[in-house]
């Protein structure tokens, strides 16, 4: 497996950052879901938000999830990633096919449309803490900053691309999330952005061979930077047949008869990996027994 994310800080804490390579995982969820090009870099660069942000949880059952609703044909992306930096996720519309706007560049935006995202993260307290944004330019990247500004008052600075080959395989994938901590002196704010003017697209750094490590030496290389950790990351679902037999139970009593008696089976499709559950009519019946 050659997908990972590194954690790093610079500025002597000041500054923290992550900066990842996914072109594996992001190569997995496209063979799963047959996305177009344009559908593969919308979820690719969310899965690779996803998993950076699932690196930063500190327990280990927490979960993060990112959300976007839009208008666009591609409706919407849902993409989860546990403390492990495991991601899972899926688009609505896989097949989504639009016209660049600039040549070379597949236009995210015009195929998200105007929307929101939601961020979502599971951390063990008795309900979740969720925030909510409009979508500022459904790009991913910029809405994803103007979160963190607005929800958690977190300044950021990401970067998110997808490179898809002609054949529609991932060429590169991979992204970066620099953030300052409330303790950042305003010198230094300065010269972190003046110096984030100069940076050039994530997915023509990774075309260059250019590694996490490089790309964070690059941004940050002028700010003390210690890398700290080198984390695996992968396209992984935890879906069981156990799990599905819940979600089954927890129905009402009324439909899960129904479909012992009209379907005399259920197929079930977990829509984060694809994997196809089926149940026989007997199985059926032995769950009933378990309903409310
Ligand atoms: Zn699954």
């Amino acid at each position: 497996m050659n997908d990972y994310i590194i954690r790093a800080m610079a500025g002597g804490g000041s500054i923290r950052a992550f900066a990842a390579t996914t072109r594996e995982l992001v190569q997995q969820a496209r063979q799963t879901h047959h996305t177009s090009p344009v559908a593969s870099a919308a979820l690719g660069r969310m899965l690779t938000a996803a998993a950076m942000m699932g690196s930063m949880l500190k327990g280990d059952k927490d979960l993060v999830t990112l959300q976007i609703r839009g208008l666009g044909p591609l409706k919407g992306i849902v993409v989860s990633s546990d403390s492990k930096a495991r991601v899972k996720g899926y688009v609505f519309q896989p097949n989504v096919e639009i016209p660049s706007k600039y040549p070379g560049k597949l236009d995210v935006s015009g195929a998200i449309g105007e929307g929101y995202m939601s961020v979502i993260k599971d951390i063990g307290l008795k309900e979740p803490y969720a925030g909510r944004i409009q979508l500022v330019s459904g790009e991913i990247a910029e809405d994803l900053t103007y979160y963190y500004a607005q929800s958690e008052q977190i300044p950021s600075a990401i970067g998110l691309g997808v490179l898809v080959d002609r054949d529609t395989s991932i060429k590169q994938a991979g992204g970066f999330i620099i953030q300052l901590m409330p303790d950042a002196p305003e010198s230094m704010i300065a010269a972190l952005e003046e110096k984030l003017q100069t940076v050039p697209y994530i997915t023509n750094l990774l075309e260059d061979g250019k590694s996490p490590e490089d790309i964070l030496e690059l941004l940050l290389g002028d700010f003390e930077l210690k890398i700290l950790d080198k984390i695996p990351t992968e396209f992984y679902c935890n879906c069981t047949k156990e799990r599905v037999e819940k979600a089954l139970i927890s129905i009402r009593k009324e439909e899960l008869e129904k479909l012992i008696h009209e379907d005399k089976k259920a197929d079930l499709h977990c829509h984060f990996c694809s994997k196809e559950y089926h149940f026989t009519e007997m199985e059926l019946k032995e769950l009933l027994k378990n309903a409310k």
